[in-house]
């Protein structure tokens, strides 16, 4: 997929094409920004213009190298992802033997770590000499959500480069592009991507929307009844392995977020919440949630969540998880 098939990162591609033209490439990029927003595919299109056997602005996408390179089984082209949890030691030794031979076929040998935040301690070390002294016409591109989980001493060895999150009608432009989703849906995914394509939600459709309706009945509402149902409801979601108290934390953040959108006065077909079928008004619900709390107390949730999300991540258990956030959302509704 060359450069001119990515879109919403114009920034990104712009200064990448920039040093391609001038010849200044670094020997090491560091892509960041959150999943499903093209970094990799980025990756794939430079590799692509550094070796397109076609002389243009961009890569032509079709000549036997672009197409070798997108199926990743161009020699001169390797993708390294975590092996189970991390990337592994192993993996990352056998790559630098291979980026210290010389190109095969190519002007430039590319190396993509793709998730480099799951480089363990001993495979980032390995990483630092070739980053120091990387062998002639080798390029590495490290891909990640950000550089907090990456050691200093291989950001500072890099030319990072942060993608943006995509707006919501680029992301329902290549959601209908892509799939044969209905209107509904399209706009459903789009607004729990927060900015990001995840196409693969659709087979979780009727899951997403009991979450998100079972939500907002509580969130117009408040009532202490049905704080209990929720925190019951909590507990069976943590459980469960389709994995609800996932769709939970992403629906609350688009909610919250929106909420700080209208206090704002901000356009409303800008909102990640929308009204996407006809018998509902999601605007009018986002309002009279919003009653409830105070700026400070909005930013405050959004804090809360992104914690609870990052307390998962680090092995807490769900359902406590999200019955603690929820009773803080609750405690704080006034
Ligand atoms: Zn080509």
């Amino acid at each position: 997929m060359p450069f001119g098939d990515i879109l919403g990162q114009e920034h990104a591609i712009e200064l990448l094409c920039h040093a391609v033209q001038r010849d200044r490439m670094p020997h090491a990029w560091l892509f960041t920004g959150q999943a499903n927003i093209g970094k990799f595919k980025t990756a794939v299109a430079l590799a692509q213009k550094l070796n397109c056997s076609k002389i243009g602005e961009d890569a032509c996408g079709k000549c036997d190298f672009c197409l070798q390179i997108k199926e990743e089984n161009f020699p001169d082209f390797l993708v390294l992802r975590p092996e189970g949890k991390f990337i592994k030691i192993d993996q990352v030794r056998n790559s630098l033997n291979w980026l210290n031979l010389h190109p095969d076929q190519a002007k430039k040998r590319v190396l993509i770590l793709d998730g480099a935040e799951n480089l363990g301690r001993e495979a980032a070390n390995a990483f630092l000499k070739t980053l120091e002294e990387p062998a002639p016409n080798t390029i590495i591109i490290l891909i990640a959500l950000s550089t907090k989980q990456l050691p200093e001493t291989i950001v500072s060895r890099c030319q990072q480069i942060r993608f943006r999150p995509l707006s919501p009608e680029i992301t329902e432009y290549i959601l209908r592009r892509n799939t044969d989703l209905s209107e509904e849906l399209v706009q459903l995914i789009s607004s729990y991507g927060m900015g990001s394509v995840k196409g693969n939600l659709a087979n979780s459709f009727e899951i997403m929307q009991t979450v998100q309706n079972t939500a907002i009945k509580w969130l117009t509402t408040f009532k202490s009844e049905t704080l209990e149902d929720l925190l019951r409801t909590c507990e069976v979601w943590g459980k469960s392995k389709n994995e609800e108290w996932r769709f939970l934390l992403d629906f609350l953040e688009t909610w919250f977020r929106d909420l700080t959108w209208i206090r704002f006065g901000l356009p409303e077909n800008k909102l990640l919440n929308r009204d996407y079928t006809l018998n509902v008004d999601r605007v009018r619900e986002l309002k009279q949630c919003g009653k409830y709390f105070t700026l400070h107390q909005i930013f405050e949730i959004f804090r809360k969540i992104k914690e609870s999300r990052a307390a998962i991540d680090l092995n807490a258990n769900k359902s406590l998880a999200i019955e603690s956030l929820c009773l803080h959302i609750y405690r704080n509704a006034t």
